[in-house]
């Protein structure tokens, strides 16, 4: 009987959702006729059930958010509390909220540096197109009025909003709707070593450098970048490479954007990304782990010098969301901070990153498709290849990384694929902060099941 309640609820539900939702980076014709894939309606850790009680493992963290893992009832108690006492204060006017102050305190201790003081928003395009809006205003107030242009990379993903969809270096995202902003320019080259002072390199012509001497510094106001490339294919910098930009900018007197807001609340093993390689960027984008999902928060995280120059602005300042300093969201991700310090998630990260990186060896050693493992912390990604020994794709047709990720999914375990560019098949890894060895053990054996169901069925 309850199975023909919570089967008739979904079909009900379906039909509700076809009928009256787009969903975001879904086939919009595809999903009006088949309707959701699955329709959540619980989590516990790392699992997430559906309305019918079948579980899988979410070993994306959802969309690279969910950090410390589903059903943390102490989440849910602190909005409880908030919400009781004041669910809502606008912080516009200079009203303020104790949340939104202790949070912006607390980023303060945990950034690096002298990244003390915080514009909140609502999520990562929004933090984005702030740190974009804050780096132009702040070279404005400098008396450089021609500085605008923002210079981001190939395959960086930087939100929707019309400039962080810009900055975006995925075409699909990039050119979606024709929406512009003529003062963002992406690099062609992604995460190569041509920063690093080589002229020589294949990719010179399209990496930051060249873009700076083409443009002219007097016209860039900063480069955006993210400490790892995720929403891209999960690509690591090369050793040396962000010091390189980090050097370039100071070079040209050009502001630096970290892009934090997958790496950032300990998802690489570090609190955030840029600790990695050990620089500072002039404002950082945050969102999704600061509150790991259970509340909608960003912000940009400015250095003194941005920082002192706007607090010298007399005069209103235009830009600010709704939700700007929501009191909700800044007790979740107040709490959401405490429970990644208390349960020691950050150094879980890095260790459990290493319990994948075996699994990953592991898988290497035993699919000969297999390759370009990459995992720092919990956020790792391989490619497939039909040939990594000589470098050949999969066919487009067999649809690879689409086709293991779906041989997964029957198997009860969800994770991403990015095949946006010929050739690119790329599945990426990134559960909750709070796995246990166990869990990761559990995800390798079904992506090596997964990957062998997908060996027997692909025409070689
Ligand atoms: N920046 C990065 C690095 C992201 O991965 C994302 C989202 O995945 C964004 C920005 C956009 O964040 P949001 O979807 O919260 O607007």
């Amino acid at each position: 009987q309850l199975l023909t309640n919570t089967e008739g609820l979904t079909s009900e539900l379906s039909d509700l959702d076809k009928k009256h939702l787009i969903h975001p980076v879904a086939v919009p014709k595809h999903h009006a006729s088949k309707g959701p894939k699955i329709i959540f309606s619980k989590g516990d850790g790392i699992n997430v059930k559906d309305l019918n009680e079948h579980t899988y493992i979410d070993g994306v963290s959802m969309l690279w958010n969910v950090n410390v893992g589903h059903g943390k009832k102490e989440l849910a108690d602190v909005a409880h509390h908030q919400m009781s006492k004041m669910a809502y204060s606008s912080t516009f006017y200079g009203y303020g909220n104790e949340p939104a102050i202790r949070l912006a305190e607390k980023i303060s201790r945990l950034t690096p540096g002298d990244l003390n003081t915080v514009f909140f928003t609502s999520g990562g395009s929004e933090s984005n197109d702030t740190a974009f809006k804050l780096s132009r205003f702040y070279w404005q107030l400098k008396g450089f009025k021609d500085k605008r242009k923002i210079i981001s990379l190939r395959r960086g993903y930087h939100g929707v909003t019309v400039s962080a969809q810009r900055a975006t270096g995925i075409d699909a995202f990039r050119n979606f709707s024709g929406s512009t902003d003529p003062d963002i320019v992406n690099a062609k080259a992604h995460l190569t070593e041509c920063e690093l002072g080589d002229k020589t390199h294949p990719e010179y012509s399209g990496c930051i450098r060249s873009v700076i001497e083409e443009l002219g510094a007097d016209k860039i106001a900063a480069v955006i970048v993210e400490p790892i490339q995720g929403a891209g294919g999960v690509h690591v910098p090369p050793e040396g490479y962000l010091k390189a930009v980090r050097a370039l900018c100071d070079e040209f007197n050009i502001l630096l954007i970290a892009d934090e807001v997958i790496c950032g609340f300990g998802r690489t093993g570090e609190m955030f990304g840029v600790s990695h390689w050990d620089i500072t960027p002039d404002l950082m984008s945050i969102a999704k782990g600061i509150t790991s999902g259970y509340a909608q928060l960003g912000g940009v995280v400015m250095n003194d010098r941005v920082a002192d120059t706007i607090k010298e602005y007399n005069d209103i300042l235009p830009h600010g969301f709704t939700y700007s300093g929501h009191p909700t969201a800044c007790a979740v991700g107040l709490k959401n901070i405490e429970i990644v310090e208390r349960e020691g998630l950050v150094k879980n990260a890095y260790k459990m990153g290493k319990e994948l990186e075996k699994g990953f060896t592991y898988l290497e050693e035993k699919h000969e498709f297999f390759t370009n493992p990459r995992t720092v912390g919990l956020l790792a990604g391989f490619d497939l290849m039909k040939d990594p020994v000589v470098n050949i794709p999969f066919d487009s047709s067999v649809q690879a990384a689409v086709s293991v990720v779906e041989e997964c999914y029957q198997r009860g375990l969800l994770i991403r694929c990015f095949d946006f560019e010929p050739g690119m098949n790329i599945v990426a890894v990134a559960p909750p902060l709070i796995i246990q060895k166990q869990e990761i053990e559990t995800i390798i054996s079904i992506l090596d099941e997964a990957m062998t169901a997908f060996s027997q069925k692909v025409k070689w």
